[in-house]
């Protein structure tokens, strides 16, 4: 009997144990799927796409909301029309709009964006884009500065310094375009040979920047606008790695540049 009862026991003791190892073992499996299944989701939101649409309609939304419905007079001032003081030429990297990093508000800057921030000299063929843009900012709007704005970790200039000593170049527009400004290549090369590629980057996204000024002189109605002293030429270099700006004036020569 007693003999019964322990047997009993032990058998009870094998199905509870037998039970509570199935329990464990689908608790176990439970929690494993729940936890992959919340790592696919963090990885798949680690990767996710943003919407494009939603992205530019929230976008938008935020603009509406906190800047156009907030200002109703200056917008209302914009509808009739514009007056820049400033015409800005920037590169088209996504991480030096001049909106944001001088904080120019609708109205106050006319912009060209283009790969390296470039100033093309006058050909009324092969840069007809930008000359129009010029031509409209100096004659139409009478701009009263224009400010060219390189900046620290260039592609562009990157680019135009890794163009080979013989010229050859691989990419449809790209490398033709940067050309533009060989000339600060080939003096950083000459003045700065003995830096890193990286140093002389740097000095190059500078030196482009003076050749594009001198290239704005190439287009007569800018000459006249500076020689009459309507127009002021200013040279500008935005370092992201440090957060500071270079600001100098191209007034019949280069002053010094002062760190804003
Ligand atoms: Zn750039």
């Amino acid at each position: 009997m007693a003999k019964d009862l322990c047997d009993n026991a032990i058998e009870g003791l094998k199905k509870v144990l037998s039970e509570k190892s199935d329990l464990e073992t689908v608790v176990a499996a439970s929690t494993a799927a729940k936890i992959k299944q919340l790592t696919a989701e963090l990885e798949a939101a680690s990767v996710k796409e943003v919407n494009p649409v939603e992205r530019i309609k929230n976008g938008f939304d935020q603009f509406r909301t906190h800047k156009y419905e907030k200002n109703p007079g200056l917008y209302e001032e914009l509808s009739k029309g514009q007056s820049p003081k400033f015409m800005v030429f920037a590169c088209s990297d996504s991480r030096v709009c001049p909106s944001h990093i001088l904080d120019f508000q609708p109205g106050e800057a006319f912009m060209v964006r283009n790969i390296a921030s470039m100033v093309p000299p006058y050909d009324k063929k092969k840069y007809s884009g930008v000359g129009a843009a010029i031509e409209y900012a100096v004659l139409h709007l009478k701009v009263e500065n224009i400010l060219v704005i390189g900046h620290s970790c260039c592609g562009g200039i990157k680019g135009l310094m890794s163009i080979p000593d013989n010229g050859t170049t691989s990419s449809d527009f790209i490398e033709d375009w940067v050309k533009i400004c060989s000339v600060a290549k080939s003096k950083v090369k000459a003045e700065f040979g003995n830096l890193e590629f990286t140093e002389q980057c740097t000095k190059c996204e500078k030196e482009a920047v003076n050749v594009s000024l001198g290239n704005l002189l190439t287009y007569p109605f800018v000459k006249e606008a500076v020689t009459k002293k309507l127009l002021s030429l200013k040279g500008g270099y935005y370092n992201f790695l440090k957060g500071t700006f270079d600001l100098w004036s191209l007034d019949y020569g280069i002053s010094p540049a002062v760190t804003v």
